[in-house]
């Protein structure tokens, strides 16, 4: 158990790192269209017809972007929201792409929603279900850990083909509205593998977790 808690935290302070240090390069970088991240929102937005339903708002924290599908808002933090760099460029619209895909029904999208109540209640109180049923020789408290646990890892894996897609719609607007020169390209296919990798780190080491749950409950 202690080896996979290291493993799993060597993951993901190593993909966190990657991601600060990538984003680091490029947030330094100006793109060559000269626009802001909340320029590029706005304009692959107006593209699909969606500027009057979905709005763009600056918010702190760094990293901090996220599309809020209950008010369809697009929160950029606020180097994103106000920089002319590659980095920006690259993150806006990598956060519209989530705009899309809930204006387009992307089914994963649907299916994320609809376990996210019981992947909440999961990944608090599955892991340490599965723990003190595991240490005080209870199997069936182990076993409703697993369940619980097990889909708050189903929330992760559904997370991936969400978060590939999201980095595709992107860089496909990108390209098509001409906004991406090929000097730009490199670095924005380098911000949003990195950010995806985040995302990979994290839910290969739940899936370790679960695993060893679910051997040490067959034992
Ligand atoms: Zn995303």
């Amino acid at each position: 158990m202690f080896a996979i808690f290291l493993l799993v935290m060597v993951m993901t302070l190593g993909a966190q790192w990657y991601l600060r240090s990538t984003f680091g390069t490029w947030s330094k970088r100006a793109n060559t269209a000269g626009i802001t991240g909340a320029e590029v929102a706005q304009a692959i937005l107006r593209r699909h017809g969606l500027d009057g339903d979905v709005s763009i708002e600056a918010t702190k924290g760094q990293l901090s972007d996220h599309y809020d599908p209950m008010k369809r808002v697009v929160r950029l933090s606020e180097p994103i929201h106000g920089q002319r760099s590659v980095a920006s460029m690259a993150v806006a619209a990598h956060e519209v792409g989530h705009a899309l895909q809930h204006a387009n029904a992307y089914a994963p999208l649907q299916w994320r929603s609809a376990l996210l109540p019981v992947a909440n209640i999961g990944s608090q109180i599955g892991p340490w279900l599965a723990i003190i049923g595991l240490s005080i020789g209870l199997s069936g408290m182990l076993q409703v850990g697993i369940v619980l646990f097990g889909a708050a890892v189903l929330f992760q894996l559904v997370t991936l083909p969400i978060e590939f897609d999201a980095s595709n719609r992107a860089l496909a607007q990108l390209q098509d509205m001409g906004l991406v020169t090929s000097g730009d390209s490199g670095g924005i296919r380098h911000v949003l593998n990195a950010a995806a990798l985040t995302y990979v780190a994290a839910a290969a080491g739940s899936v370790l977790y679960l695993l060893y749950f679910i051997m040490a409950s067959r034992r």
